[in-house]
């Protein structure tokens, strides 16, 4: 089966940051794929923008270096690499200095044919502001322009409102692409394919028939050198108010009445505000948060946290958390989610367990009846299996047997699964928002998250350890065995 590459209009795309670990390792590399899929129009430009001292000639070198090491070798057809090269053009500016940026306004100018004008912000957030103010101060901003940002979009709930604010000022809502790449993946865009386009899973997605969810994005990789930069932020922050949150949304949501961005968005965000407070009263009971130690990585052994940091630090690098969702459809159904650096193995994906069969028709010479899972895979290997029991075939009487109704991506289409980046980049181009966080989405998940750390704080929970290799500490695996569960380690 071959898939229809739909072409977009032509756009110019401006990479701040163009010199810098995304830009190389995954805009450069899903650019390229688009352009060897034949997806862009000749005329489209792409800009890099940062300080270092560039020309569009050694900037075209530095992307082919960026090529070479993260695209497979196999897949960088010369005809290609030369023809994405040039494409590229480079501006040094600085984002808070005058520095380039009538260059940039300049360079743009050149295609007068009312082109998108995206500018991708990859650089950190305390630029954002500065480099709206100065978009718009030399004239970039009308029509044509959209935003991309990176997260973290904000610390906490303040800081979130504050840099949206700021954006705000330059930029309308409509214009403005806030990523989570998790929801640029096959996976994700899949599960709203098998709840909105078949009748089969909708009427049993309840309290009635689902008996919990578990949401996991484990990582193999610790911190590293970048310990001082992670310590400001921790698992929480990182990880759970954006992904794993917006991974409950699409599992939790309504079906909304079209799919319209903000009709999707509208719903996502229904479930953000139905969530239940998580606060001193129940955070020992509902979250376990957690460092590692030393232990085994994937290539040895690996050092502990704060010897990667060199201080004390109660940040955490795992935690778990037991989420309720106030509403008719999702009242009394846990949503239990972790998320960890140096875990057993890397592995993200989402569990829908189903609740046991009401009566045992089999003897037990039948063998057990296990009831039946959804998992959707996100990393590696994305796939979707349904769990469910059949007869083990043959003579001999009736077994039951457990097994997988396997779609794997790769197996079923025979072709490479797309980057996450690569859809996300061109739906910006095409305007399209639906798999990007609107402002309010945002927010009302800090409103969420911020009660967890002030818990945290005001009852002096500990943070627990676990060695660096193994699915955390064990407080984890208490907390979900207290309600008569375990967790889905992988198959
Ligand atoms: P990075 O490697 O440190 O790159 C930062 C970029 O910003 C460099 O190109 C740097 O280039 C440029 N820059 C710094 N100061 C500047 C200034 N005053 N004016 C213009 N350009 C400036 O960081 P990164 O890892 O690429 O991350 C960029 C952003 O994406 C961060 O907010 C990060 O949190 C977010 N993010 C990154 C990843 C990832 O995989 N790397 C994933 C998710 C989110 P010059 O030094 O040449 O100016």
């Amino acid at each position: 089966m071959s898939r229809q590459i739909i072409p977009v209009d032509p756009f110019d795309y401006i990479i701040f940051g163009g010199t810098g670990d995304l830009a190389q390792r995954k805009l450069l590399p899903a650019l390229f794929q688009r352009d060897l899929d034949r997806q862009l129009p000749d005329e489209c430009r792409l800009i890099g923008a940062a300080r270092s001292q560039h020309d569009d000639a050694s900037y075209r070198h530095f992307a082919r270096a960026a090529l070479e090491e993260f695209v497979p070798q196999e897949e960088r057809e010369t005809e290609c690499v030369e023809r994405f090269l040039q494409r590229l053009c480079y501006v040094v500016v600085d984002a808070t200095a005058e520095d380039g940026w009538h260059r940039l306004k300049s360079l743009l100018d050149e295609a007068d044919d009312g082109r998108i004008r995206a500018f991708y912000l990859a650089v950190g957030p305390a630029l954002f502001d500065d480099i709206a103010e100065r978009l718009e101060s030399v004239g970039l901003i009308d029509e044509r322009a959209r935003l991309v940002i990176e997260k973290p979009f904000g610390r906490d709930l303040a800081t979130a409102q504050e840099l949206n604010r700021a954006i705000g000022q330059h930029f309308g809502e409509e214009q403005v692409f806030r990523i989570d790449h998790y929801l640029g993946k096959e996976t994700v865009q899949n599960l709203l394919a098998l709840r909105f386009a078949n009748t089969l899973f909708e009427p049993l997605w309840n309290s009635a028939h689902i008996d919990h969810v578990q949401i996991t994005v484990a990582e193999t990789v610790g911190v590293g050198d970048r310990a001082s930069y992670y310590d400001r932020a921790g698992a929480l922050r990182d990880m759970i108010q954006n992904h794993l949150l917006q991974l409950l949304c699409l599992v939790a949501m309504e079906p909304p009445a079209s799919g319209s961005a903000d009709a999707i968005r509208d719903e996502k965000l229904k479930v953000l505000r139905s969530l239940m407070p998580i606060s001193v009263d129940n955070a020992d009971a509902n979250t376990v948060r957690a460092q590692y130690n030393a232990g085994a990585g994937p290539d040895g052994k690996v050092d502990g946290y704060l010897d990667e940091l060199g201080e004390e630090s109660d940040t955490e690098t795992f935690v778990a958390l037991k989420a309720e969702i106030g509403n008719w459809r999702w009242a009394g159904v846990p949503f239990y989610m972790r998320t960890g650096k140096r875990m057993a193995m890397k592995m993200s994906e989402i569990v829908i367990q189903f609740k046991p069969i009401p009566h045992a028709l089999f003897s037990e010479s039948s063998g057990k009846t296990v009831a039946n899972r959804l998992v959707l895979r996100l990393q590696p290997d994305e796939s979707v299996k349904q769990w469910i029991m059949i007869k083990d075939p043959g003579p001999g009487g009736m077994r039951l047997k457990h097994v997988p109704l396997d779609i794997s991506f790769a197996d079923a289409f025979e072709e490479r699964t797309p980057e996450a980046y690569e859809r996300l980049l061109l739906d910006v181009i095409r305007g399209n928002q639906t798999l990007f966080m609107r402002r309010d989405e945002v927010e009302a998940a800090w409103q969420w998250i911020d009660p967890i750390y002030n818990a945290w704080s005001d009852t002096s929970q500990p943070v627990r350890k676990y060695t660096a290799g193994t699915w955390g500490p064990s407080q984890s695996v208490a907390m979900i065995e207290r309600d008569g569960r375990t967790w889905h380690d992988g198959d």
